[in-house]
């Protein structure tokens, strides 16, 4: 019925016109199915999803062979299911049958990661495509992963609300496609990438089963943010059936700029005064001279003539914010060298001016038949650098490369026009690839910004990671999906793939002295351990925190204590050592002008980190994962320096493994250092409005849905037990005039800044929680119906204890017990109960209770990830 791996009939050869992937297909797990053995595999599928939603004819599985690049594969069946359970019922028949499953979304993806390599069951998701609900008031849409991009903006539109991210490919792209991808795009400068508008994710595991995740920024204490791993992962980990995203309120309006300029390095360093200047463009675009030109000839946009770069730059906000904005912008544009700067306020100009950015890739069209579109990201200050890299490699194998950028991320696409009949054109194009992507990173920058790294740029991963980064990498993997039958051979490359494909990993730099003793702690830690978990502390203040059932050495894992604090000013990155005191931290970018949107509080940068501690007044949603770009971490079993991430704002090669140690209580290795992304300073004001509860809320809430709310920073209501409360902002000043609106008046400090004192009575309350001294109730996502009601019984039931909450999302009530009351559990419950995410913390257990997924579905792929990753890479 099968034929074993290895022996491939010629259905997993590639299809005319692929490229050649033996090398990487070698190590495949998974089997190749002959004639009775698919038509057995179609049967089963047939059985458990429906006969006319399963494709088996060879026609009709060459539909769904390809994507966006030149990758064409066959694969045995197309299932096209229509509820989870029907996903997750294909997945089960598919690991019966010992194939992989290949997700699908619009297959309008650039790196090959939808297209089938290992043959097997295509799961096309497109029929999965409803918005199931979307929730004003907490600023969610609950979607299936088969809805396009543009439908649910569309769907949306009369809400005030939006969907942020906006890959060019919107029209056609799919959630579920954006989100495995964590797609980019130009709005992503202001509002960053996908994984930031992902607040949660239902799967289905390699093994079928149905996992709703836990939310990827309020995670109990300790509960790994898996959400966050698997964006990004390329349908390489699980399968993704439902998605809740982020919405943000629609922007007043916008103006675009356009400036022209005589080269790069001038259009370049005028990106960099933006964004210096503290201005925060919602887009901020660059084209290079041979793009500005090649668009002019083909879209007659009345882009400036012989033009060395140009500019496009979006601001949003109410009319008199965006003509100040507008004006800053465009002083700053002409004394950055611009040779003419166009405005446009009104929907036709600002079109003419989009005109010829979006005639790009039609212009390319016009030059050769097949289109080679790259995707690299430097540190935005290395951008200019980065496009004479590419000028100097078009010219060198003659080609006609252009660029565009979303230059405010450092993510550029060098666009390579080409003739596939033509080998000699084919070779020098694949060259020039090869370079673009060795100078990237040579730059500091990442092999992928945004498209991802699919089957395409797998073998270019080792330019950029070590032996034991890779091994680290295909350690998660092993931890999902043991058997490797989801989507195998992309996303990551294993170290045992990139020697059977002759590729060396990047060789480690030498540790820097703390980084050695790091790596000496955590070797000392194990043969002290004797058989139990080493977890480190940071400043030893919190316990570590240990899985049920595991027995603990703790150990320090910053020997070297307080690091160096490294500010990069012109990147808005600081790279920190792990052992560096927030307060250190705060006083080196106040220095700067410079701040953190999500400020580290406790003894330790690296513990703070490790904790991703639950901090409710964050208006924004943000958490310390977002701040995180990167990460040197201590891990496998050698063990081994691994850095992760890079200097980038965008960065999707291979796994985004810093989120998996943020709020991990460093339980896959201590973190030794940090890149934290950093935002120019900007000053803000204390304001207040006290009333009756409901009120409050109402008030505090219309705020939270206001276009201003992107200028608010930190929000608490405090609710008192007789039933008023108080609500306090802290907010950028264009937010003003819709905090007069809500009824808040402006306060000073010297009236008591609860919201400065909140994270550290919420740390008091959190280690007096860990002794068993006492508990905190935690909540998230309480309807807003309920909320009124179950605030004042929070405040009642905490008696004078503090009690903080955001509307419409997440509360935070301290009570003084060591053993909740039934009183408290009850009040657990009745969050549950309206569909809500509940959990406590007390006596070193702060997991207890997380719902709605049972604690063992996510506890078995936390502690396989713990497992993997300490063994390192496996012996295939
Ligand atoms: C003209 C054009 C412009 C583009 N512009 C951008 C851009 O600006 N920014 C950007 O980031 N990308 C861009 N892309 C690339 C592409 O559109 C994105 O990667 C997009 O997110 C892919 O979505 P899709 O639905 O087409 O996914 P597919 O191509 O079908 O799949 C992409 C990957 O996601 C996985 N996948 C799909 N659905 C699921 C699921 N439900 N569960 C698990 N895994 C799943 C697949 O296995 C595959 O690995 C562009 C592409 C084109 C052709």
């Amino acid at each position: 019925m099968a034929t074993a791996a290895g022996t491939a009939p010629p259905e997993r050869e590639r299809l005319t016109g692929a490229p050649d992937r033996a090398h990487l297909l070698a190590g495949l797990t998974v089997r190749t199915l002959d004639g009775p053995g698919r038509a057995a595999l179609v049967a089963d599928l047939r059985a458990v999803v429906a006969a006319d939603r399963v494709l088996s004819g060879r026609g009709e599985r060459l539909a769904y062979g390809y994507d966006a690049t030149s990758e064409r594969w066959l694969p045995d069946a197309v299932a096209f299911p229509l509820t989870a359970e029907e996903a997750a019922a294909a997945v089960r028949v598919a690991a019966r049958h010992g194939v992989a499953v290949v997700a699908r979304g619009a297959a309008s993806g650039l790196s090959g990661g939808a297209v089938p390599v290992a043959g097997g069951v295509v799961l096309a998701m497109t029929r999965m495509d409803r918005l199931l609900g979307v929730d004003t008031a907490r600023r969610t849409a609950d979607v299936e992963p088969g809805l396009v991009n543009r439908t649910l903006s569309d769907r949306i539109a009369g809400t005030g609300l939006a969907y942020a991210p906006d890959p060019a490919s919107y029209r056609v792209s799919t959630l579920g496609g954006n989100v495995a991808e964590n797609s980019g795009g130009p709005h992503c400068v202001l509002y960053g990438v996908t994984s930031q508008h992902v607040e949660r994710l239902e799967v289905v595991t390699a093994e079928g089963e149905r996992l709703v995740l836990p939310h990827a920024r309020d995670r109990a204490e300790g509960v790994p943010d898996l959400t966050g791993i698997l964006v990004g992962s390329e349908g390489t980990l699980a399968v993704i059936t439902r998605i809740t995203v982020r919405l943000v309120p629609q922007a007043a309006g916008q103006d675009t700029l356009l400036a022209a300029f005589a080269d790069p390095e001038a259009a370049c360093a005028a990106v960099s005064r933006v964004v210096a200047a503290g201005l925060l463009p919602s887009t901020l675009e660059l084209l290079d001279g041979t793009s500005t030109a090649m668009v002019e000839r083909s879209a007659h946009a009345g882009y400036p003539d012989g033009a060395g770069a140009v500019i496009l730059m979006e601001v949003e906000g109410e009319a008199s914010d965006r003509a100040h904005q507008a004006a800053a912008a465009e002083r700053l544009l002409r004394q950055a060298g611009a040779l003419e700067v166009r405005v446009a306020t009104d929907a036709a100009q600002r079109d003419a001016l989009w005109a010829g950015r979006r005639a790009h890739y039609g212009a390319m069209a016009r030059v050769a038949s097949h289109l080679w579109v790259q995707d690299v990201t430097v540190p935005r200050p290395r951008l200019a650098a980065m496009i004479r890299e590419v000028e100097a490699i078009a010219r060198r194998h003659r080609l006609p490369i252009a660029t565009v950028a979303h230059a405010g991320d450092g993510n550029l696409h060098p666009d390579i026009p080409y003739d596939p009949q033509d080998p000699d054109q084919v070779s020098r194009m694949r060259a020039a690839d090869r370079e673009i992507l060795e100078a990237c990173v040579a730059l500091g920058g990442s092999i992928t910004g945004e498209h991802g790294v699919g089957i395409d740029k797998l073998e270019a991963m080792a330019l950029m990671y070590t032996e034991a980064e890779l091994a680290a990498m295909t350690a998660v993997k092993r931890a999902f999906d043991p058997a490797e039958r989801l989507n195998p051979v992309k996303a990551v490359l294993s170290p045992g793939a990139a020697r059977r494909a002759g590729r060396t990993p990047r060789r480690p730099p030498p540790p820097s002295d703390a980084e050695r003793a790091a790596l000496e702690a955590l070797r000392q830690a194990r043969i002290a351990a004797a058989g139990r978990r080493a977890l480190p502390v940071g400043g030893g203040r919190r316990a570590a925190l240990a899985f049920p059932g595991q027995s603990v050495h703790p150990f320090v894992a910053d020997p070297a204590g307080e690091g160096a604090i490294r500010v990069d000013a012109e990147n808005l990155t600081v790279e920190v050592a792990a052992g560096t005191a927030p307060a250190a931290l705060a006083a080196a970018l106040d220095r700067a002008g410079l701040m953190l949107r999500t400020p580290p509080d406790g003894s330790t940068v690296g513990g703070y980190l490790a904790r991703d501690p639950f901090r409710p007044h964050r208006a924004t949603g943000l958490s310390a994962r977002d701040a995180v770009l990167a990460l040197t971490v201590v891990t496998g079993p050698t063990p081994d320096l691994c850095r992760f991430g890079r200097a980038t704002t965008k960065n999707v090669a291979g796994y985004d493994m810093p989120r998996l140690w943020v709020g991990s209580w460093g339980r896959f290795g201590p973190i030794v250092s940090a890149v934290l992304r950093l935002w120019p300073r900007r000053e803000t004001a204390l304001w207040r409005r006290s009333g009756a509860l409901a009120e409050v809320l109402d008030g505090a809430d219309r705020l939270l849905s206001a276009p201003a709310a992107a200028a608010l920073r930190e929000m608490a209501v405090v609710p008192d037990p007789d039933g008023a409360a108080q609500a306090w902002v802290r907010a950028e000043l264009p937010a003003a005039g819709a905090l007069a609106a809500a009824g808040f008046a402006r306060v000073t400090e010297r009236d008591g800044d609860p919201l400065a004192e909140l994270p550290a009575a919420l740390e008091a309350a959190e280690i007096r929680a860990a002794r068993g001294e006492a508990a905190i109730l935690y909540a998230h996502g309480l309807p807003p119906r309920i909320e009124t009601e179950r605030l004042a019984e929070a405040a009642r039931m905490a008696a004078g204890s503090p009690v903080w909450a955001l509307p419409g999302a997440r509360v935070a009530v301290c009570v003084d017990a060591a053993e909740p009351t039934g009183a408290a559990r009850a009040w657990l419950d009745g969050v549950r109960a309206v569909g809500g995410e509940a959990w406590l913390s007390s006596g070193g257990e702060p997991w207890r209770g997380i719902a709605p997924s049972p604690p063992s579905a996510w506890l078995r792929l936390a502690t396989a990830l713990e497992r993997t990753l300490a063994e390192g890479e496996a012996a295939s």
